[in-house]
């Protein structure tokens, strides 16, 4: 296997470089378009060639390769799918939006949770990244923001000089945090190479409590976001397992401490979904106005936004996106009750850009 130049430390990297019997301040070199996230040996310009091929038989510079890249039609968003060592397959994505770059990375290769409107739990668990695997997507988003040939590709209202990823968001494939150590780690790392601010972190989870727990402790004010999807026990347990080991009332007992603690909003995710009846309509699911109803019950006097998600199709799964007149519906009830709340807009639908679709496919066309 290929060794990942990553990985090493400095004076590893320096031994590596002079064992080719090249002088030491190619070991500098190397460090530097590693930082910066070159995803291949070609791009580093100031090797000589012969090097670089001699370096492209031995190692990788991070420990995932981009096996494909879809830009949305408009520019705005990029898709990654990348592979690491062991062949497994992740993805990450990079959303150029008005008050920055935010990247959006996973934290496991597959899912656990099994949650039934979900594509990324499919196929299971196959392991949790490591620290190295969930900051190597940002450095490639970096990389892209920097070295884009797409003249689309430029921020909305944002300032096209500003190429730096400013904003995370752990919602990629995977729960967080049932990796939580290596998460922590990741985000400990962003925040002292790359600055980026705890408030411009954000951890989606779909309710873990000993998790959350862990948060606490740890105690950096970042964002912390809850799948909720349902507000009531019953309701959730048919489309979240997790939800038999951690009722609602315990996560949202746990978020409350924690976004206390900080002074923060909590973000409350709540897709949309509805089903198929027997005459082969829509019906709506989890988006009536009695459980907008119910929801503003539950969330009444706290600090919270809730953002409703219309559901992204995944042919896999048995469920239907609602109309745009019953999502109105929802949040109308929700905003009449007091509720913060504001619908999400699709970015890069176009692309296969949500929740675990590219991978779910990569691995069909593999069959
Ligand atoms: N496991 C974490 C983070 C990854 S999922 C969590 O549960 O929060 C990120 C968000 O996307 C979650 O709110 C998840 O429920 C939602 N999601 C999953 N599949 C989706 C789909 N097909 N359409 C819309 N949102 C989806």
């Amino acid at each position: 296997m290929k060794q990942i130049l990553f990985d090493f430390t400095d004076a590893e990297l320096e031994k590596f470089i002079t064992d080719m019997g090249q002088p030491r301040f190619r070991a500098k070199q190397i460090r530097d378009w590693i930082n910066r996230g070159a995803p291949d040996f070609a791009s580093m310009k100031n090797l000589p060639e012969k090097l670089r091929a001699e370096l492209d038989d031995k190692a990788q510079t991070l420990p995932v390769r981009i096996t494909k890249k879809l830009e949305s039609g408009d520019g705005q968003t990029t898709k990654f799918l990348l592979e690491l060592m062991d062949g497994e397959q992740i993805e990450c994505v990079l959303m150029r939006t008005s008050y920055g770059n935010s990247v959006c990375v996973s934290s496991q290769a597959g899912c656990a949770m099994g949650c039934k409107f979900c594509a990324s739990t499919l196929l299971g668990l196959k392991r949790n990244l490591t620290v190295n695997e969930i900051f190597a997507q940002i450095l490639i988003a970096q990389w892209t923001l920097r070295n884009s040939t797409n003249e689309k590709s430029i921020r909305p209202n944002g300032d096209a000089n500003n190429n730096d990823v400013s904003h995370i968001v752990i919602m990629g494939t995977g729960e967080p945090l049932q990796n939580v150590e290596n998460v922590i780690g990741f985000m400990e790392r962003a925040n002292v190479d790359m600055g980026i601010g705890w408030r411009r972190i954000t951890l989606s989870t779909c309710g873990i409590v000993p998790g959350i727990r862990r948060l606490i402790e740890w105690g950096r004010p970042i964002n912390l976001a809850i799948s909720l999807h349902a507000p009531t026990d019953e309701l959730r347990s048919q489309i979240m397992p997790i939800n038999n080991k951690y009722k609602l009332s315990e996560v949202l007992a746990a978020a409350d401490e924690f976004t206390n603690l900080h002074n923060r909003q909590l973000m409350i995710e709540y897709i949309l979904l509805g089903k198929h009846n027997e005459n082969g309509e829509t019906v709506i699911y989890n988006a009536t106005p009695e459980y907008a109803e119910k929801l503003s019950e539950l969330l009444r006097g706290k600090n919270c936004m809730v953002n409703l998600i219309p559901w992204n199709a995944v042919d896999e799964r048995d469920f239907a996106s609602p109309s745009g007149n019953a999502v109105h519906r929802f949040q109308d009830v929700l905003i009449k009750n007091g509720i913060h709340t504001r619908i999400r807009r699709e970015r890069g639908t176009d692309i296969g850009s949500a929740c675990g679709q590219l991978r779910l496919k990569h691995k069909k066309e593999e069959k």
